[in-house]
C-alpha cells in the first residue's frame, strides 16, 4: 500500500435516510448471527472449552449475543508459551510488512463498518451514532498506529543522532516481547484495537483477555486480524476472569508488560502485582494503565450558556455516561448557575430511554453490577444533593436508568469526587471562575476537562491552571479523536499514556543504540 496522510474516518450521518436504514440493516443481519459459540485462539488453535462467557445485550437481557469459550490458568498458560515461540519470529518481520496488517485490517472494517457498529449495539448497548464513532475510532487507531511504527522505523534517517568523527550512530525501537492487553468494555472495539494493535504493530506479541461484557465484538475483531493474515500466534485471544486468568499473567514471570483499560482499582492492583519480581524474571515489568475520571465542565459567567449546557449534558450523557472522559460534574459560576441549571435539566428530559438498536438517546447500562452501582449513587446524591430530574430506574428489559441531575452539590461530595461511569451528573455551584478551576482540580482524578468562558485572560488562565490530561475550551469533554486529541490523563487517571499520540508506540517498544567504529 502506499502510505497516504493520515486522516480520521468520517462518521455517518444517521439523519439521511439510506445511512439509517444500512444501520437497521445490518442489525438485522448480526441478529442472525446471534447465540453462537465462540472458541479461544491459541497460536494456530481454536479451543473449546466447557466453562463459557454468556455475553447477552443489556437492552433486552433475554437476548444471548454468544457464548465465548473462556481460558483458565491452564490455558493461559499454554498461551504465554505459543506467544513467547512466536514472538522470536514476529520481532524479526519489517516494520512496514507489521503496518501492512493494521491498512489490511483497517480498510476490511471500513467495508464493514455498519457490521461492527451494529454488535456493539447489541451487545453492549451504544445507540447508532455512539457505535459508529467507536468502529470509526478503531478504524482511526490501526490506521495511525501503522504509520506511527513506520515513522519510528525510519527515525535514524529522520532525526538521526548528532555526528560525530569515526563513527556511525543509531538508534532504533525494538519490542518489548509478550504482552497482556486487557482493554474495557466502554469502546469494545476502538479501545480493544487500539491497544492490541499498537502492541502489535510495534513487534510485541499479545494475550488479549477482552472484556467479559463484550468478549464477541472483541472477537470479531480477531477473526479480522486473522483474515488479513496476521500469522497465527500473534494475537492470542484468551477471555476469562481477571481474578484467575488475570492476576496469573499479571504475575506471570514472562510478562514483559501490561496495557490496561479500566477502573482505578483495577488499574492500582495490576501496578501492585507487576511490581513484584518472581523467580525467573529477568526485567521490570511495564504497565501502562489508563483508569478512571471525575471530568468536569467550569461554566463561567461570560460563557455562552446555551452551548455550555448542551455541552454538559452531551457529556454527561453520552453512552449513559459510561465514558472515562465523561463529564459526570459541572462547576457554574454563581451569577449563571440558575440560568444554566434550567438548561442543562430542559436538555436532559429530552433524553428519552430506551432499546439500542431503535437508537434512543439513552440506552442501558452495561450490567447487573453496575446497574446496582449506580442506582445507590443515586441515592447517595439523594442525600448529597437537590435531585432535579431522573433519579430512579427506568422501564425496559435491560439495565436502564434515567439520566439523572442533581443540583447544589458541594465539591467535597461523593457524587463530586467519585467516579460512576453512569448516567449521573452532579452540579455544584461556585462564587467566581478561580474558585470554579480550583473546585475542579479538587479530585484524585485528571482525565478529561472543558471551560466554557469568552474571556481571554481568563481562558490563558485555565489553559494553565486546569490540571488534566484533555482539556477543551467551549467544547465538551468526550470525543476525543486519534491524532487530533491524543488521549490520557494525570494522577488516578493513568500513567500518562496518551493513546492516538506520537508517544504511545514507544510505551510498547525499548531504544536500542548502536554504535560502530567506521
Ligand atoms: N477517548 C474517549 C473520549 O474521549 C474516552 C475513552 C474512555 O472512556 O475510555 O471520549
Amino acid at each position: 500500500t502506499k502510505v497516504t496522510t493520515y486522516a480520521n474516518e468520517p462518521f455517518t450521518n444517521f439523519a439521511l435516510e439510506e445511512n439509517k436504514k444500512a444501520m437497521e440493516a445490518a442489525i438485522a443481519k448480526v441478529k442472525t448471527e446471534l447465540g453462537r459459540e465462540y472458541p479461544l485462539y491459541i497460536g494456530a488453535e481454536k479451543v473449546v472449552t466447557e466453562a463459557k462467557i454468556t455475553s447477552i445485550n443489556p437492552g433486552n437481557v433475554d437476548e444471548v449475543i454468544g457464548y465465548v469459550s473462556k481460558a483458565d490458568q491452564v490455558l493461559a498458560e499454554k498461551a504465554m508459551g505459543v506467544a513467547l515461540e512466536t514472538f522470536e519470529s514476529w520481532k524479526k518481520v519489517p516494520a512496514r510488512e507489521r503496518a501492512e496488517y493494521l491498512f489490511r485490517a483497517a480498510k476490511l472494517m471500513r467495508e464493514r463498518k455498519h457490521e461492527f457498529s451494529a454488535l456493539m449495539i447489541l451487545e453492549s448497548g451504544k445507540n447508532y451514532v455512539e457505535a459508529d464513532v467507536d468502529t470509526a475510532e478503531a478504524i482511526d487507531f490501526m490506521e495511525f498506529y501503522a504509520r506511527e511504527m513506520i515513522r519510528l522505523s525510519e527515525i535514524s534517517e529522520t532525526q538521526p543522532l548528532t555526528k560525530i568523527a569515526g563513527e556511525d550512530n543509531n538508534i532504533s525501537y525494538i519490542p518489548l516481547g509478550v504482552g497482556v492487553i486487557i482493554p474495557p468494555w466502554n469502546f469494545p472495539l476502538a479501545i480493544c484495537v487500539g491497544m492490541t494493535t499498537a502492541a502489535v504493530v510495534s513487534g510485541n506479541t499479545v494475550l488479549l483477555k477482552p472484556a467479559s461484557t463484550t468478549p464477541v465484538i472483541a472477537h470479531k475483531f480477531v477473526a479480522l486480524m486473522q483474515e488479513v493474515g496476521l500469522p497465527a500466534g500473534v494475537i492470542n485471544f484468551i477471555p476469562g476472569s481477571g481474578a484467575e486468568v488475570g492476576d496469573y499473567l499479571t504475575t506471570h514471570p514472562k510478562t514483559r508488560f501490561i496495557s490496561f483499560t479500566g477502573s482505578k482499582e483495577v488499574g492500582l492492583r495490576i501496578n501492585k502485582l507487576a511490581a513484584d519480581t518472581v523467580p525467573g524474571q529477568i526485567w521490570i515489568k511495564r504497565v501502562v494503565a489508563e483508569m478512571g475520571g471525575k471530568d468536569g465542565i467550569v461554566v463561567d459567567e461570560t460563557a455562552d450558556l446555551e452551548a455550555a449546557a448542551a455541552a454538559i449534558v452531551a457529556s454527561a450523557f453520552g453512552f449513559q455516561g459510561q465514558k472515562c472522559s465523561a463529564g459526570s460534574r459541572a462547576i457554574i459560576v454563581e451569577s449563571v448557575y440558575d440560568q444554566v441549571a434550567d438548561k442543562v435539566v430542559a436538555l436532559t428530559k429530552q433524553l428519552q430511554v430506551g432499546l439500542p438498536e431503535d437508537n434512543f438517546a439513552a440506552g442501558p447500562v452495561i450490567d447487573k453490577n453496575s446497574y446496582n452501582k449506580i442506582l445507590e449513587y443515586i441515592e447517595i446524591g439523594k442525600q448529597e444533593g437537590t435531585l432535579l430530574v431522573g433519579g430512579n430506574k427506568a422501564d425496559g428489559n435491560g439495565y436502564y436508568i434515567q439520566p439523572t441531575v442533581f443540583g447544589d452539590v458541594s465539591g467535597k461530595a461523593r457524587i463530586m469526587q467519585e467516579e460512576i461511569f453512569g448516567p449521573v451528573l452532579a452540579l455544584a455551584k461556585a462564587k467566581d471562575w478561580q474558585e470554579a478551576i480550583a473546585m475542579y482540580n479538587d479530585t484524585e482524578f485528571g482525565l478529561t476537562g472543558s471551560y466554557f468562558s469568552t474571556d481571554e485572560e481568563r481562558i490563558a488562565e485555565a489553559l494553565e491552571t486546569v490540571h488534566c490530561g484533555n482539556l477543551y475550551i467551549n467544547r465538551k469533554c468526550t470525543g476525543a479523536l486519534v491524532g487530533v486529541h491524543p488521549f490520557g490523563g494525570f494522577n488516578m487517571s493513568g500513567t500518562d499514556s496518551k493513546a492516538g499520540g506520537y508517544d504511545y508506540l514507544l510505551l510498547f517498544t525499548q531504544a536500542k543504540m548502536t554504535s560502530r567504529k567506521i
